[in-house]
C-alpha cells in the first residue's frame, strides 16, 4: 500500500500548495468557519491547516489515511451529484506515504481530542492518543517528500512555493467569503480575512470587500454586476437540490439557488490591467478552456482590450461530472452551450449599457 500510495501522491501531491488545496478542501467539506493556515519554509518544513469543522470521530481516524477511505460518496454512482470538493479519498492518505503527518481532531465540545501521526506508513496497530483540542480538525504535514529524494529535488524556492499557496489560499477565500481565513508564513502573518458579511442580496456570491482584500486589488469600482437566471433550463435538463449521497444538505451555509451565475466583470479597454479570471462552479475553481475561451471572443467582439470576470456558476449536480481530472479543476457540464448562451446574452446586455 505504500507504493501505491506513494503513487497517488504523484498524481494528488504534486507540491506543497497542491497539499494546502487538498487540506482547505477537507476543511470547507467539514463546514468549518474559521480556518487557520500555518506554513513554515515555502511548505517544505510545515503544512497546517486548523479548522473549527465538524471534526473526525475517533473510530473514523484511521481510515481517514487510509487509501479510498471517503466519508464522502456512498457508491461510485453519485459520482454525478458530487456536492463535496473532496470525494476520492486519496488526498490524506497520499500525502501521509510522502511526508510525516500528524491528524488530531475531536467531534464534540469536550475539549480532547484524538491525535495519530503517520509517517510515510501506517503502522499495524495505529495508536491514537488523546490530547487537548478544540472541536475540529487539525492536519500538520512535516518534511514533504522526506521519503522521495527525487521530488524533494524538485522543488523550487522557499519563495516560489510559497507563492503558490498564497495564490490556493486566495483562490479559496474567493469561493467562500463566509470562511473566515488566515495565513501565516514562518510565523508572519501574510493574509488574514474575516467573515465579509453581504450587505445586498448581489453580493450573495462574493461580497466586494473580501475581493479587494483577496487580490490586494481595488476593484469594487469599475466591478460590474451579472445576474443571470437559469431556471429555464431546469425545466428542460432537470434539476436537483444541494444534497449529497446521504441526503442530507452538504452546504448549510448558502442557499444554492438552482440554477444561476453571479459575479462580477470588468471590462477594461486597457490591454495591459491584470484583471482576475475566476470562475467557480458550485464553490469549486474550475479551469475550463470551453468557458473562458467563449468568454475571450465576447471580449474581442464588443471591441474591449480585456475583460475580467469571477463568476459564480451554482448547477444542479446532475448537469456536473468533477470526475474529469484527479485535479478535479476539470468538469463537464452537460447543457454547456446552453448555459453559455444565457451569460453571454446577460454580458452583452451590461456591456451595451456602459456605451450608452
Ligand atoms: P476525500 O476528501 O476525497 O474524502 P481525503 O483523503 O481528503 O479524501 O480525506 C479522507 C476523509 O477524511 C474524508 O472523507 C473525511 O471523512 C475525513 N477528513 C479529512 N479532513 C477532514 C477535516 N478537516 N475535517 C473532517 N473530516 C476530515
Ligand atoms: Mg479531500
Amino acid at each position: 500500500p505504500l507504493l501505491i500510495n506513494q503513487l497517488a501522491a504523484g498524481e494528488v501531491v504534486t507540491r506543497p500548495a497542491a497539499v494546502v488545496k487538498e487540506l482547505l478542501e477537507n476543511a470547507i467539506d467539514a463546514h468549518a468557519t474559521d480556518i487557520e493556515v500555518r506554513i513554515t519554509q515555502g511548505g517544505m518544513g510545515m503544512i497546517e491547516v486548523i479548522d473549527n469543522g465538524v471534526g473526525i470521530h475517533p473510530d473514523d481516524m484511521v481510515m481517514a489515511v487510509t487509501r479510498h477511505a471517503t466519508s464522502k460518496v456512498a457508491d461510485v454512482a453519485h459520482l454525478h451529484g458530487i456536492t463535496t470538493l473532496g470525494f476520492r479519498g486519496e488526498a490524506l492518505a497520499a500525502t501521509a506515504a510522502v511526508s510525516r503527518l500528524t491528524l488530531t481532531s475531536s467531534h464534540n465540545d469536550s475539549g480532547i481530542g484524538r491525535q495519530l501521526q503517520v509517517a510515510g506508513i501506517l503502522g499495524d496497530t495505529p495508536k491514537l492518543i488523546p490530547v487537548v483540542h478544540h472541536r475540529g480538525t487539525t492536519i500538520t504535514v512535516k518534511d514533504l517528500y522526506f521519503n522521495v529524494p527525487a521530488r524533494r529535488g524538485n522543488l523550487k524556492s522557499i519563495a516560489t512555493e510559497f507563492s503558490h499557496i498564497e495564490t490556493i489560499v486566495r483562490e479559496v477565500a474567493l469561493a467562500r467569503a463566509d470562511v473566515a481565513l488566515t495565513l501565516f508564513h514562518d510565523n508572519k502573518k501574510r493574509l488574514s480575512l474575516s467573515v465579509n458579511t453581504i450587505n445586498k442580496v448581489t453580493e450573495k456570491y462574493l461580497p466586494l470587500s473580501r475581493l479587494e482584500q483577496a487580490t490586494g486589488l481595488a476593484l469594487a469600482e469599475q466591478a460590474i454586476e451579472i445576474a443571470v437566471d437559469l431556471s429555464s433550463l431546469t425545466q428542460q435538463f432537470g434539476s436537483s437540490s444541494a444534497t449529497n449521497a446521504n441526503g442530507e444538505y452538504a452546504d448549510n451555509v448558502r442557499t444554492m439557488q438552482a440554477a444561476s451565475i453571479g459575479g462580477w466583470l470588468w471590462a477594461s479597454y486597457d490591454a495591459n490591467h491584470s484583471l482576475p479570471k475566476l470562475i467557480y462552479v458550485n464553490g469549486r475553481l474550475v479551469k475550463e478552456a470551453l468557458i473562458s475561451n467563449q468568454l475571450r471572443q465576447m471580449v474581442q467582439s464588443v471591441q474591449l482590450a480585456g475583460m475580467g470576470y469571477a463568476l459564480y456558476f451554482e448547477l444542479p449536480t446532475q448537469w456536473l461530472n468533477v470526475n474529469v481530472h484527479p485535479s478535479k479543476q476539470r468538469i463537464k457540464i452537460s447543457p454547456l452551450n446552453n448555459i453559455m448562451a444565457h451569460l453571454s446574452h446577460a454580458i452583452r446586455a451590461k456591456l451595451r449599457g456602459l456605451n450608452t
